[in-house]
């Protein structure tokens, strides 16, 4: 396909206005990968242009088609550690959607919201609390990113409606051909249940629109929990390193009798001294090499938060949370020294109990408990916050930047064990520092490893990504592949579900042909052309 910019922008401009393109070299510096080597753009686009409605989502698609020129769309381009509003290839024109942020509908009585793709996690939060609903969101760590586009990719949250594709109900979506298709029951013009039910009538088509690159969703409807009578935050911390695999089979098991109804996260030490610890790594560690063993035992010891840190809540009428805390404390209890405790809450009054945000004054490790429990109060009752993002202070914040490998593997303590393991061996052999947290369902558990480097160090950056690789090639070997992947590993993650000679990758780049022959929508992503 060859480009054809010149006549293109002149058209995008028409469509949504001059001021909702941007081609300046400066502009587009905005747009880039936020953690990708700083001194030079790759994967420069051609434009970004930001729609405000469906229609001009279709009149942009059917422009491209008609310039050849690629598109690569997204809601608000903030899934930073996986390459942010970049695009798969260089010269696209990037479609930011984050002007369609409008909440559409909040239904009281069914627990759900249709939003458009631009509507942020925080955005969601604010405006049912200001139009006076009793529901929450289910939101991830940091509230800064899209519903949709979280959704989209797989992403989590932390209420007991944590499983955000789960959580989906009824898609809109424009094709390639500039077509716009409803899913489920709103498939059918004026259907009652689009948004209660989530099967229309034949194939289940919303999970293809996910991680895909056949179509743009330009609304989504998504369910929410009803503000529980009660909710307590609760954490279990567990002082030596070898006791994981049994925290990870008492969790399961908690899940799997639903005593625990949301996503239990497990920190290492390393992870929290990061987030909240107050201080860079040099008051830690001054030596060569991943922080010794010791060394992290020293860090529990001062941050009073154990070589394992698992948060997790319980939802629903007084009595029965009080009495399904007693059996998490007797049954974390199993582990020698755990400690288990809880924080409840009236579910009518969670962010003014919160009070403010305790990490601003968080200076010193010995507050990191105190802070770490209140983010995890907040993001378990669906209240959004950017605490997370001061992961950055263990190194110069400014030029931080960082990849993900995220594995996804059966939730046992014996494969919980060896992921870690696995992990661990690689991170020390880079002399590198292992930074986790483990996401527990109950059948399976996604481990995410971050990879730390300085953006401004070309070296460094080309070191992080090579180090992305091997982690991607020994977790294969090890049977296990990420649940979502940077840019510049999507062909490779991709490569590893080869079943059947890439029977389903050649399944999808069939679909691809039939719905977008010329390629015009977000090529590359996920390995389809
Ligand atoms: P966030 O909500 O965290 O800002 P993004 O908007 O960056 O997430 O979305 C992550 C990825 O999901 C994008 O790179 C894109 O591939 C896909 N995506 C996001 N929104 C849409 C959408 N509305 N339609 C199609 N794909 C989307």
């Amino acid at each position: 396909m060859s480009p054809n910019r010149h006549a293109f922008i002149p058209a995008l401009a028409e469509i949504v206005g001059i001021d909702n393109v941007e081609s300046s070299e400066k502009e587009l510096e905005d747009w880039r990968d936020p953690y990708d080597y700083r001194g030079t753009h790759r994967r420069k686009p051609l434009a970004v242009v930001s729609p405000a409605s469906t229609e001009e989502v279709q009149a942009i698609v059917r422009a491209a088609g008609v310039h050849k020129v690629p598109l690569w769309s997204f809601s608000t381009g903030r899934n930073y550690g996986y390459g942010g509003p970049a695009s798969a290839t260089a010269h696209a024109v990037l479609v930011s959607l984050r002007r369609m942020n409008r909440i559409l509908e909040v239904n009281e009585e069914s627990a759900y919201a249709v939003v458009e793709p631009g509507v942020r996690f925080f955005d969601l939060y604010e405006a049912l609390g200001e139009r006076g609903h009793t529901l929450w969101p289910s939101i991830p760590d940091l509230g800064w990113g899209s519903v949709v586009g979280n959704t989209l990719e797989h992403g989590v949250g932390f209420t007991p409606l944590g499983d955000h594709p789960m959580r989906q109900c009824g898609m809109e979506v424009v094709l390639a051909d500039g077509t716009v298709l409803r899913t489920g029951m709103g498939a059918m013009e004026g259907n009652r249940a689009s948004y209660h039910a989530k099967r229309g009538f034949g194939p289940s088509a919303d999970g293809l629109f996910m991680q895909s690159n056949f179509g743009i969703v330009t609304k989504m409807g998504v369910w929410l929990t009803p503000r529980p009578e009660v909710f307590m935050s609760c954490d279990v911390r567990i002082e030596r390193e070898e006791d994981l695999p049994a925290l990870v089979d008492l969790t399961r098991k908690l899940l799997l009798d639903s005593t625990l109804q949301n996503s239990p996260i497990i920190y290492n030490t390393l992870r929290i001294a990061r987030a909240f610890g107050g201080v860079g790594r040099e008051y830690w560690y001054t030596g060569e090499g991943s922080i010794p063993d010791e060394g992290l035992d020293e860090m529990a010891s001062q941050l009073d938060c154990g070589r394992w840190f698992m948060r997790f809540a319980l939802y629903g009428r007084r009595e029965v949370v009080n009495a399904n805390f007693g059996v998490c404390e007797r049954t974390f209890g199993e582990i020698p020294d755990a400690r288990v405790e809880g924080r409840l809450f009236d579910g009518a009054s969670v962010p003014t109990e919160l009070g403010e945000d305790t990490l601003g004054s968080t200076q010193k490790p010995s507050d990191a408990l105190k802070a770490l429990r209140h983010q995890c109060a907040a993001v378990q009752a669906g209240v959004p916050s950017l605490t997370l993002l001061e992961n950055v202070r263990w190194e110069d914040a400014s030029v931080a930047g960082h990849l993900d490998y995220s594995p996804v593997a059966p939730t046992t303590g014996p494969e919980a064990e060896r992921v870690v393991t696995m992990l661990q061996r690689c991170y020390l052999e880079a002399g590198m520092d292992l930074s986790a947290s483990l996401m527990i369902s109950a059948r399976s558990f996604t481990t995410i490893s971050m990879l730390w480097y300085d953006t401004e160090d070309a070296e460094a950056v080309a070191a992080a990504k090579t180090f992305l690789r091997t982690l991607i090639k020994t977790g294969a070997e090890h049977g296990y592949a990420p649940y979502r992947s940077h840019l510049d590993v999507m062909d490779e993650v991709a490569h590893l579900f080869d079943f059947g000679h890439h029977a389903l990758s050649r399944f999808n780049n069939r679909i691809k042909y039939a719905l977008d022959p010329a390629g015009i929508l977000s090529p590359g992503k996920q390995g389809i052309l």
